[in-house]
């Protein structure tokens, strides 16, 4: 899923600054689950926003709503609508969501409330790991189901590189080294070989490198 986290409080308020009537929306996708932009977090956006301005003496009028998802147009379509009505709309959902508003709601100023940080799986309660890039073109299938763009600190095909100390990463030793764990795994499972394969030097258009990716697909097109 997507992982974000809250904005610290003092930017949100520096965002809002001549902001007189405010919707904090939330999103019960991705940020909902990792506890950054569902119901409850637009709550408490909500509270701190309004103590905020009392201690500074601005009044605000605050209106909070979470949608199904801020990714879809079938969802945004009453914002659309109302969205005129406030001075500004804060997003708590992943940037997808709040560009696709900005898109799609020109009448409504739209301000990010929290900051997306990447693709990533729940380790525990509280604690979230960066699995993949979406990088367009998987090699999961070569490595063991370990991702070496993610998860090498150089996106390294052909791994590790000479900075690999005792399976520790070099550039962060507290992190292990992928391409060590790589090979670990490839050997227990029998499939050595795999790494005498030199992987050829990957095309990164597949990750956006070539600019904004889209994908069509004809069978699903109204
Ligand atoms: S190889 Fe690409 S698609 Fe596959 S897990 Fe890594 S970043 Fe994601
Ligand atoms: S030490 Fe390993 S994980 Fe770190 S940059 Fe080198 S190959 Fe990648």
């Amino acid at each position: 899923m997507i992982i974000a986290e809250r904005k610290p409080l003092n930017e949100i308020l520096g965002m809002l600054s001549g902001v007189r009537k405010l919707l904090v929306l939330g999103c019960r996708g991705c940020v909902a689950v990792c506890s950054a932009g569902g119901d409850k977090e637009v709550g408490l956006m909500a509270a701190a926003i309004r103590l905020g301005r009392k201690l500074s003496g601005e009044p605000i009028e605050i209106h909070e709503d979470t949608l199904v998802r801020q990714c879809d147009p079938e969802y945004l379509e009453p914002l659309a609508e109302k969205g005129g009505d406030y001075d500004a709309v804060l997003s708590l959902a992943c940037g997808v969501g709040i560009n696709f508003i900005a898109d799609r709601c020109p009448g409504v100023r739209v301000l990010p409330g929290v900051n997306t940080s990447f693709y990533g799986a729940n380790l525990s309660s509280g604690e979230w790991k960066e699995m993949c890039a979406g990088c367009g073109a998987c090699v999961l299938h070569l490595t063991g189901g370990l991702c070496p763009v993610a998860r090498c600190a150089k996106s390294l095909s052909n791994g590790p590189c000479g900075g690999s100390q005792g399976g520790r990463c070099e550039i962060d030793p507290s992190v292990p080294c992928i391409w060590q764990q790589i090979h670990d795994r490839l050997k227990a499972l029998n499939q050595e070989e795999r790494l005498r394969e030199i992987m050829p030097v990957r095309d990164w258009t597949t990750a956006g490198h070539g600019g904004p990716r889209r994908r069509l697909r004809e069978d699903l097109l109204p």
